[in-house]
């Protein structure tokens, strides 16, 4: 892993004919969330049965391998509610099918089904307490605790035993649970994880709701962007609507309470959402090129030698294309001139290649991702923009294709700050040894071990006055791997689990 990455995508959605094939195209979208593994589960009455069911479907892969017989949804993902999950998986967990989600238990009241993105800051304890009455695990995830505890709850009916259970986990969670009859959507109280209400309809002209960890899975189905599910926020939607549990009606006032403030993920803005999404209320393209453009000035494109053609600006691509589009078009403003080409190809179908002895060198590996094209490269300057920098391995070997191309110079700019610190609330990051920002004593040092010319970092700050500009706001989010500033202290939130 060279890259920090998200967990996982969800998606969910109630009273619809076509749930299951809904929840296979919002999955599909939200692919870039988790790409080892994907599950749907869906729920139905069962004539025969006398009962409500939860058919399920998961495997390893892409979702598009894991869903790859058309009969599934014909036979077996039938009814007409389906919550859906695609997952990375920490490497412990990565051939254990029992991790891959959505997890289901049966219970004295029915089924409830639940898919997890976050990472919970009291599972051991939690964990003890469930072994100590005798509960058996399928997992090792600690997702799979919010289930036995509503499970064990005892208050009456799905919803208060769930909301029973929300009331004991800590840490960053957005999940979405499906009962016999219910989608519940639920934030963690800090609102690490983003979570998005969108509004669909149906083919008779009903409307009916649904949710997703982005907007981009509303799009794919035609569906509408209604709103985020708020930090801290239950949901329950159900076929008489949508009750919003801090405002009033049956379960008035359930709703988890903020301890440490709102603290939502900046690095989503970063690198791991899709531009075409929107996130914490604003579109990520937004975002991402106000990052690019506020690193024009704090990471400014070299001075030319009179004489000199312009410097070209090239994208790592795909995540940092948005970021490069803000860069160019400031730098430009600003009077230092470069023009925006296209110097490296990216191939989409790589999935797991298989490398024979001799080829597996991390050169060859990333030169089955990347192509330089040579023609915008040779005798130029060139400007890399890349989106953050982790470990850097990935970076220095595409410096050096760039220099083997025929580049006269290249220069590293990173529209983020440095990586310096793990993320305790979901995101899988290297060990704090492994990131290249530790490893090096200064940025010069991280320039040469990369091979470049010159590297500069998009600031702290600039990046925080980009998120301020585009919410008015820089006070809710969560930008501890970039300053260890963690919101909600480490001491409670360190126990990274086997999770989603
Ligand atoms: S530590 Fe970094 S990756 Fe983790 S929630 Fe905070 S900003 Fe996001």
């Amino acid at each position: 892993m060279d890259k920090a990455r998200d967990h996982c995508g969800l998606f969910g959605v109630l009273d619809h004919p076509d749930a299951a094939r809904m929840a296979y195209f919002g999955l599909h979208a939200l692919q870039h969330r988790g790409q080892e593994s994907a599950g749907i589960v869906t729920a139905m009455f069962d004539e025969e049965k006398g009962r409500h069911v939860m058919p399920q479907h998961k495997g390893f892969g892409l979702v598009l391998d894991v869903f790859n017989d058309e009969q599934l949804f014909e036979s077996t993902l039938v009814g007409d509610s389906a919550i859906g999950h695609t997952r990375y998986s920490t490497s412990g967990s990565a051939t254990n099918p029992a991790n891959i989600q959505p997890f289901v238990v049966h219970y004295q009241e029915g089924n409830l089904a639940l898919a997890h993105n976050g990472n919970l800051s009291n599972s051991r304890s939690i964990r003890e307490a469930l072994v100590a009455r005798g509960t058996l695990f399928n997992s090792s995830s600690d997702s799979e605790l919010i289930l036995h505890l509503a499970a064990q709850s005892k208050d009456n009916g799905p919803i208060r035993r769930i909301i029973d259970a929300l009331h004991q986990v800590e840490g960053a969670f957005s999940l979405v649970i499906l009962t016999d009859d219910a989608l519940i959507a639920v934030r963690d109280p800090n609102g690490f994880k983003p979570l998005a209400l969108g509004r669909f309809v149906k083919p008779d002209g009903t409307a009916t709701y649904g949710v997703a960890s982005e907007t981009c899975a509303f799009d794919i189905l035609g569906g509408e962007y209604v709103r985020d599910v708020e930090p801290g926020e239950i949901l329950i939607i159900d076929k008489e609507g949508i009750e919003r549990m801090e405002s009033g009606g049956a379960f008035d006032g359930v709703c988890i309470p903020r301890k440490n403030g709102v603290s939502q993920c900046v690095f989503e803005y970063v690198y791991f959402s899709r531009p075409d999404s929107m996130i914490f209320g604003e579109m990520v393209d937004k975002v991402r090129r106000k990052m690019g453009k506020k690193m024009a000035h704090d990471a400014p494109v070299p001075k030319r030698v009179k004489g000199e053609k312009r410097p070209i600006v090239m994208a790592v691509p795909d995540s940092s294309n948005t970021a490069a589009i803000g860069y160019v078009s400031e730098s430009n403003k600003i009077g230092r001139k470069c023009k925006l080409d296209i110097g490296l190809i990216r191939n989409h179908y790589v999935g797991r290649t298989f490398i024979s002895p001799g080829q597996e060198s991390r050169e060859f590996k990333v030169k089955t991702k990347f192509n330089t094209v040579s023609g915008v490269l040779k005798d130029r300057v060139i400007v890399m923009v890349d989106d953050s920098i982790v470990r850097g391995t990935t970076a220095r070997q595409l410096v050096k294709m760039v220099r083997d191309a025929g580049a006269k110079e290249v220069h590293f700019r990173v529209a983020s700050p440095p990586v310096v610190s793990p993320c305790f609330y979901g995101m899988d990051f290297p060990s704090p040894q492994e990131l290249v920002a530790n490893q090096q004593e200064s940025i010069d040092k991280i320039a040469e071990w990369l091979g470049a010319d010159s590297l500069a970092y998009l600031s702290v700050d600039g990046m925080m006055e980009a998120v301020e500009e585009a919410h008015d706001d820089r006070s809710n989010y969560c930008n501890a791997c970039f300053t260890k500033n963690y919101p909600v202290p480490v001491e409670m939130g360190v126990e990274k689990d086997e999770n989603d």
